[in-house]
């Protein structure tokens, strides 16, 4: 793998954005970030979108007439129209904020599911979930009595179809909700094939795509993904927006979840009916700074494109990986690059994956150890947990290097 001039520049460039990167992690030692499966770093311009929302304009959405909440509320909006494109869904209506992907996941379960499953129907998910796409299930199969299934996987961690396209032809599979991308294997499922044998099979399909929307193209016509969900934080937003994508018929025809001030067109003692989409799902003041944020981080991707990004990050994940594979007693998790997203899971052997993060920490290696949310796959993998390191467009290949230097190092002080 070369260290291109050219590649070179374009981290360097975006690096300058990120003012939390330029800083020692330790007394003379700089930080590496590699836990952007978790929480991506903000560029300055984020930041100082919702500083300037703060400073100029704070004011409550949809209500005011004043010129703050004018303001205020076309910024918000502003930021929905940006995702609609990057996401290339139809129309704005059918982009509803949330708090983030656990929370859109929560919303269909609690109101398309409540609404739809009953005894005899299945729910069919995939042994690699996040908990976010289990547990909802798990809650509302409890009530409703629908029985959940789950696909399993292949040696390399990628779906076993031909058991997907079994499991449908059993029958009663009412929704299909799987994850566009693993935070743990990186495996990236091919949704769209998916959605196209779900639809033919009669069910409904919700993808996950946390771990893809911040790191690649996505269409969500082009997957024909019934809902899909996201989260800011994880592609250069803030905290506390997300976002639930749903084909405009299927959302019309959904009952609202909480209720409250703006979903509402009018209350009286007696009954309610419900404001028009997107605004029946967004009860109370919504995350206004953070929907601003959200949009700006959008811009931001927009401007280096998103085919750029998944190419620096390809690039950065083939070389992690050959690297990774050097070091002797060291498991990575996953397929290989031509399948995978920007993430590397692995275990040493007699290393448990806490000790091993520690020691990347002192190393000033900010990485993360644990099971990931994602127990039912660490236990069908047979482990308890795994250290995970993940790329974003701002990591340099030498921090590559950095990560296979501290493994050796660690290797040396264990196996001394
Ligand atoms: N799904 C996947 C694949 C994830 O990686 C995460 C975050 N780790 C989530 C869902 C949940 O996202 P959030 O915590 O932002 O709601």
């Amino acid at each position: 793998m070369e260290h291109s001039l050219e590649r070179t520049y374009f981290v360097e460039t975006v690096r300058a954005d990120f003012p939390i990167l330029n800083q020692e992690h330790h007394p003379g030692v700089p930080l590496v970030y590699l836990d952007n499966a978790a929480s991506s770093q903000k560029p300055r311009q984020v930041i100082e979108a919702m500083d300037d929302y703060y400073r100029r304009y704070n004011a409550n959405v949809h209500r005011g007439i004043h010129k703050l909440s004018e303001q205020a509320t076309a910024a918000y909006e502003g930021a929905r129209v940006k995702i609609r494109k990057f996401i290339n869904a139809a129309s704005k209506r059918e982009i509803v904020y949330t708090r983030g992907t656990t929370e859109s996941i929560n919303l269909v379960a609690q109101t398309w599911g409540r609404a739809n499953l009953k005894p005899g129907d299945v729910v069919l998910s995939t042994v690699m979930e996040h908990h976010s796409n289990i547990v909802p299930w798990q809650i509302l199969a409890a009530e409703k009595g629908f029985t959940i299934k789950y696909i399993p996987l292949h040696e390399d961690g990628t779906l076993d179809m031909d058991a997907y396209t079994r499991l449908l032809d059993e029958g009663g599979v009412k929704l299909v909700t799987v994850m566009h991308v693993s935070n743990v294997l990186g495996t990236i499922n091919p949704v769209a094939d998916m959605a196209r044998q779900a639809h033919a099979a009669g069910a409904l399909i919700l993808v996950d795509g946390a771990q893809s929307t911040p790191h690649m193209p996505v269409d969500v016509q082009a997957l024909d993904a019934d809902f899909f969900a996201f989260s800011g934080h994880k592609m250069l937003g803030p905290t506390g927006i997300g976002v639930l994508y749903g084909k405009r018929a299927l959302l019309e025809a959904m009952p609202p979840w909480m209720g409250g001030g703006d979903m509402i067109a009018s209350v009286r003692l007696e009954g309610s009916t419900w404001n028009e989409l997107p605004y029946k799902f967004e009860a109370g003041t919504p995350s206004i700074a953070e929907a601003i944020g959200l949009g700006c981080a959008v811009d931001y991707l927009m401007n280096i494109g998103m085919e750029t990004v998944h190419a620096h990050e390809c690039a950065v994940t083939e070389y992690a990986l050959e690297r990774l594979a050097e070091v002797p007693d060291l498991t990575v998790y996953g397929p290989d690059v031509s399948q995978k997203g920007a993430v590397a899971a692995f275990t040493f052997a007699g290393i448990h994956p806490h000790d091993l993060a520690q020691m990347l920490d002192a190393e000033g290696i900010a990485v993360r150890a644990g099971h990931h949310c994602a127990m039912p796959l660490h236990h069908y993998l047979g482990l308890a947990a795994s250290t995970r390191a993940s790329f974003y467009l701002y990591n340099r290949l030498s921090e590559v290097d950095a990560l296979v230097e501290a493994l050796y190092k660690a290797r040396k002080a264990f196996y001394r």
